[in-house]
């Protein structure tokens, strides 16, 4: 990882110049050159987070397979405004319409958020709360244990995974002609 760019400027929230910014270069398996854009206020806390790719972006499904509790707590899962996020095993899917902010998470990162999200929607409708609670004891397991997928599109190929083990995430390439085919390091789509 190599830094590209590193300015101290004008916060896009409260307009203080203290807006620490910076972009990195990254090499990652599986994707090729990325540009990880970071930036945090030192007045207001105000951050930012952004993932491109250094060349153009074109669709892809990235499928990872938690199998143990290692998988899950090791492996980076990055999102960006873009990507879709489901599990068929767990049951709930991420559209980029709502909550559409990009964020870096572990994977056990994003599956408390989603017990975060159930306990909130639990609260509004507590004739739920059963069918809430089943979904919760479910992702905890799966937080514990793995044995579950996580498939992710993005129509501009920006979010992904980051696995603790390479065999547990494959990515296909959506405008490939044969988009079944896993690609491999450094094997990119046509035109990318
Ligand atoms: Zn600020």
């Amino acid at each position: 990882m190599s830094v590209v760019t590193q300015i101290v400027t004008r916060c896009p929230a409260c307009g203080a110049e203290t807006f620490h910014y910076t972009e990195f270069l990254y090499e990652a398996p599986y994707y090729g050159n990325l540009v990880v854009s970071v930036g945090v206020c030192k007045s207001c806390g105000y951050r930012f987070f952004d993932v491109d790719y250094a060349d153009a972006g074109s669709p892809t499904r990235v499928v990872f397979k938690a199998e143990n509790g290692m998988d899950v707590a090791k492996s980076l899962l990055v999102r960006s405004k873009t990507g879709s996020i489901k599990s068929p095993e767990l049951g709930f899917s991420l559209e980029p319409g709502l909550h559409g902010e990009p964020f870096i998470t572990t994977v056990e990162g994003f599956l408390m958020k989603t017990i975060d999200y159930a306990e909130s929607l639990r609260a509004l409708e507590p004739e739920s709360a059963d069918k809430v609670d089943e979904f919760i004891r479910k992702v905890q397991r799966a937080i514990e244990e793995g044995g579950f997928t996580l498939v992710i599109e993005d129509p501009q190929g920006k979010s992904l995974v980051i696995p603790w083990r390479p065999e547990t995430v494959r990515v296909e390439h959506l405008d490939n002609t044969q988009p079944d085919i896993a690609s491999t390091v450094g094997d990119r789509a046509p035109g990318t």
